[in-house]
């Protein structure tokens, strides 16, 4: 009877759709809210390290002076810590895992060179935040007289 079962089920499964799929080459849906892996958006980071000292695995680390931000993903237990903490909210989980890797090497996202346009847009505003502030003052100053 046992015999006979079994081979129900084996010659069955041969014409079933596979249960297993062929990863990586094939992935299913990720469900909502799933933690898989972080991304930064570099043309928004500042590099001012406030991820940095929020994760508890240490695993970024932002080096300023060379415009990268790197992330171990291998140390990182998903626990959007840096995530919440990012000022400028450049800072994603995303619901997917990581490309199948043969190294364990860190991560490492590059900030992008600004072209002229954004570096003037950019002095721009500066000039006018300052134009303001210095504005406000001046009329401190008179309303005080
Ligand atoms: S906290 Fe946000 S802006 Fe600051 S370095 Fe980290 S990712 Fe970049
Ligand atoms: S998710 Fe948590 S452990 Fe991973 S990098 Fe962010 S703060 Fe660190």
């Amino acid at each position: 009877m046992g015999s006979f079962k079994l081979g129900k089920m084996t010659l069955g499964s041969l014409f079933k759709k596979p249960e297993t799929l062929l990863y990586p080459f094939e992935t299913k849906p990720a469900p909502a809210g799933l933690k898989g892996h972080i991304e930064n958006d570099m043309k928004v980071c500042i590099l001012c390290g406030i991820c940095q000292k929020a994760c508890p695995a240490h695993s970024i680390t932002v080096d300023k002076k060379a415009g990268t931000w790197t992330i171990d993903h291998f140390g990182c237990v998903q626990c959007s810590s840096c995530v919440r903490a990012c000022p400028k909210s450049c800072l994603t989980m995303l619901p997917t895992y990581q490309k199948p890797t043969r190294a364990m090497a860190p991560e490492v996202f590059t900030k992008p060179e600004e072209s002229e346009e954004e570096k003037a847009a950019k002095e721009a505003a500066k000039k006018a935040k300052l134009e303001a502030a210095m504005k406000a003052k001046a009329e401190r100053e008179a309303a005080k007289e």
